[in-house]
């Protein structure tokens, strides 16, 4: 059993995936082929933005969406300690600050209301994380934002697909940014990634950072990255695309059967009022997690922890001065979360063995 079944994934989609690798071979534009602009296009309209900027990765969208802010040294950006590492680590690439608030007990999500009093004279910027898919708490950060003059960043690595209120994730905030890693609910066949905003003139400028700064070949306005998205992962992104709504509405009812199973002996994951989470990952809590974690691997089970440590206690973050019991939402939840086989294909099977192997453990 697979915890990401990319195998079946691909088979069931081989045959537009090979014409479409195969179209790129035969016309040699690895860099800036056509794909990559109507990919672009094509996920501008899905989330429902006006501009759309492919890139190398989900990190790379991260960095330079706080590069075209204008965020360096001095500056300090508001996140959640509970997330993974590139949400804060682009915070330290650009020399700003990161400045660590804790999470909601229920979504996991950077809790607005513990934000206010983490907003200084430095403060520049937020970025919330929309964790397993599951967007933050937008409305309540926004008033936040807005009553600071701060910028927002939405990191919708997880996300793409989920909403709320209405909204997509890879909508909200200032600048959005997105992952196509291949076991992300959107991946691609290596690395990938694409910033979202309603700026044309962060577009233009985003446009311009990740290829060296330059608008015309050899002229370079600023200093940039070398962050685009290979052709070939652009022509196998508009392969799949189609296929993505219904992946998403096969996420979700994979989690409400592993939901309606599960919610007795483990806390399951909640999905907020007017949310629609894509369940990048289907994770559980549990005070005995070692345990049952130990019987799903003996019965070939595999699952993950995300995230085992948060980031505030990361020896990377050492020099930021945080200590165990800062905060202890996220402390508690990473001691208890862990995540079972989630993907497309996954079969009834599959998640009835390992539904059962789950309450035997108990
Ligand atoms: C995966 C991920 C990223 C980074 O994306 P890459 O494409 O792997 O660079 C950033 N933030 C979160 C929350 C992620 O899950």
């Amino acid at each position: 059993m697979q915890f990401v079944d990319l195998k079946a994934q691909y088979l069931a989609y081989q045959a537009e995936i090979d014409v479409a690798v195969k179209a790129v071979l035969n016309s040699t534009q690895f860099i800036n082929g056509p794909q990559v602009e109507a990919l672009e296009e094509g996920l501008a309209d899905f989330v429902g933005v006006k501009h759309a900027v492919a890139c190398a990765s989900g990190t790379d969208a991260l960095q330079m969406a706080l590069m075209v802010l204008g965020i360096g040294p001095g500056d300090e950006v508001i996140t959640t300690p509970f997330t993974f590492i590139a949400t804060a680590e682009t915070i330290v690439l650009t020399g700003a600050r990161p400045v660590f608030v804790d999470i909601e007990e229920q979504t996991y999500n950077l809790d607005p209301a513990a934000l206010e009093a983490a907003v200084s004279p430095a403060t520049r910027a937020i970025i919330a994380v929309d964790l397993y898919g599951h967007p933050a708490a937008y409305p309540e950060i926004e008033k936040v934002a807005a009553r600071h003059g701060l910028k927002l960043i939405e990191d919708a690595a997880q996300a793409l697909g989920g909403a709320r209120l209405g909204r997509n994730c890879g909508s909200f905030g200032d600048l959005a940014a997105t992952s196509f890693f291949p076991s992300k609910p959107l991946g691609c066949y290596g690395d990938g990634g694409m910033l979202f905003t309603a700026e044309a003139e962060f577009a233009e400028k985003l446009r311009s950072l990740r290829n060296h700064g330059q608008k015309q070949r050899y002229y370079h306005e600023m200093i940039g990255c070398n962050s685009r998205l290979d052709t070939l992962q652009a022509a196998i992104l508009l392969a799949k695309l189609p296929y993505f709504p219904e992946e998403i509405s096969r996420r979700i009812n994979i989690a409400s059967r592993y939901s309606q199973a599960l919610s007795e002996h483990f806390i399951t994951p909640t999905v907020a009022d007017g949310c629609v989470s894509v369940f990048a990952q289907y994770s559980l809590r549990s005070a005995r997690r070692d345990e049952v974690v130990a019987a799903l691997a003996a019965a070939g089970i595999p699952s993950a922890v995300h995230y085992p440590i948060p980031l505030h206690l990361q020896p990377a973050f050492a020099d930021l001065g945080y200590r165990a019991g800062d905060f202890p939402v996220a402390e508690k939840i990473a001691t208890e979360i862990f995540s079972l086989p989630m993907h497309p294909f996954l079969t009834v099977a599959e998640q009835d063995r390992i539904i059962a192997v789950l309450l035997k453990a108990l």
